[in-house]
């Protein structure tokens, strides 16, 4: 018998990815399966990014980069921030993470411990809460309602706030209900935090670009009050369809940076090097293909509220951004979890269940418009017969 740490036996993992290996295994089999599970576009990575990555390994950079990221790859997410946010921001405090996920591995390890707390959205993504209860901190469940839109309210985040709080987590536009939170409420939240100089914030805007109807992506980065205490994560995966690659960036203050760096050594080294110059030529190339994916997501998106909303015992809020849409189900009466193994198991269609991003995720299912609009008709009449049996 070996003795790990304790810590391990509260790790948790993501359900969409048993569901993907599931949902892959049934098709392995013969059946038919239509997956509205994965949370990754369903788009190539465009051409001239691929270009980038391959040249650079002709041209030899197969070796290790600074830990913290190439000079020119840092510089070009300086110049990603300045376009999208308008401020400049120093290469001094970028780093290239390999993925948007290790971000928020970093920071939660940096200020989690027994004692304590960490506020994070819930429905969330799953690994926020994972890692909290990984370092022994407390995790608190900040909620996320559907009655708001599924936007964060500012004054029922600032309640949750003691002594013990370290750091605050949100997300927006978010996984898994598409919300989208306002710049008032951001405006009140960053009010509200004057009063709690040491608690920490992690913004996750790895959905940045993807809003709809017009609606506004405010980021934390724009509230100089709290750039002292702020970790910003982003990255490449969804915006450039890019989940494979393993490339993302955050931005950290000058007080944490260091400890990050030092993390980066002891662990992953450095990102592999042509997917940095991968992520230079995203940033700098033409977004032609960025504007194309977000008018198909658009399409998709209205498919999927009109049809869902047709469905007798569904709704489904019209989600602002990302590409998830998260309809109630409790009028029919299953719950949440046994609904969406029912329709991968009999109807050959993968969603998640809402609990598999938290306690108040139950009542919901997440629906990934990763799909085309032909598949997202055939699995939503799947659905409908498979409630109406
Ligand atoms: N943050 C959120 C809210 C996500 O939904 C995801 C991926 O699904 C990530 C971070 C992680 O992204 P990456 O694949 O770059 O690690």
């Amino acid at each position: 018998m070996l003795h790990t740490i304790s810590n391990f036996d509260r790790i948790g993992e993501e359900n969409a990815f048993a569901v993907l290996a599931r949902a892959t295994k049934l098709a392995s089999e013969g059946k038919d399966i239509i997956n509205l599970g994965i949370g990754q576009p369903d788009f190539k990575t465009p051409e001239h990014i691929v270009e980038a990555a391959i040249k650079a390994l002709r041209d030899g950079h197969h070796g290790y980069t600074p830990a913290t990221g190439l000079v020119e790859c840092r510089e070009a997410v300086a110049r990603r921030m300045l376009s999208t946010t308008g401020l400049e921001v120093s290469p001094e405090n970028i780093m290239i993470m390999p993925g948007g996920k290790v971000t928020m591995f970093a920071a939660i390890l940096m200020f989690g411990e027994p004692g304590a707390e960490i506020l994070y959205p819930d429905p969330g993504f799953p690994i926020y809460r994972s890692m909290i209860e990984f370092t022994g901190a407390k995790p608190i469940p900040v909620p996320i309602r559907e009655a708001n839109a599924f936007a964060f309210s500012a004054e029922e985040t600032l309640a949750l706030i003691n002594e013990k709080t370290r750091l605050l987590i949100i997300n927006s536009p978010a996984n898994p209900t598409g919300g989208v939170t306002p710049r008032s409420e951001i405006e009140k939240l960053v009010k509200g935090l004057e009063k709690w100089p040491n608690v920490a914030l992690m913004s996750d805007e790895i959905y940045d670009v993807m809003t709809y109807d017009g609606e506004e992506h405010v980021s934390l980065l724009t509230f100089p009050e709290i750039r002292n205490r702020l970790i910003l994560l982003n990255g490449w995966s969804k915006t450039w369809s890019m989940t494979g690659w393993r490339m993302g960036w955050s931005i950290w203050p000058d007080q944490l940076y260091d400890k990050v760096r030092k993390l980066a050594v002891n662990c992953w080294s450095c990102v592999n090097a042509p997917s940095q110059f991968a992520g230079i030529a995203a940033i700098d190339g033409p977004q032609d293909d960025v504007t194309k994916m977000m008018a198909a997501f658009d399409r998709r998106r209205k498919l999927v509220i009109e049809q869902i909303n047709a469905i007798e015992n569904l709704s489904c809020a019209t989600p602002k951004g990302a590409f998830y849409a998260f309809p109630n189900i409790n009028k029919t009466g299953w719950k949440a979890k046994n609904l969406a193994t029912a329709l991968l198991e009999e109807s050959g269609v993968a969603t998640i269940g809402g609990p598999d991003f938290g306690i108040l995720g139950e009542g919901y299912i997440r629906l990934s418009y990763a799909n085309s609009e032909e598949n997202i008709e055939r699995a939503i009449g799947r659905i409908k017969t498979f409630l109406e049996k």
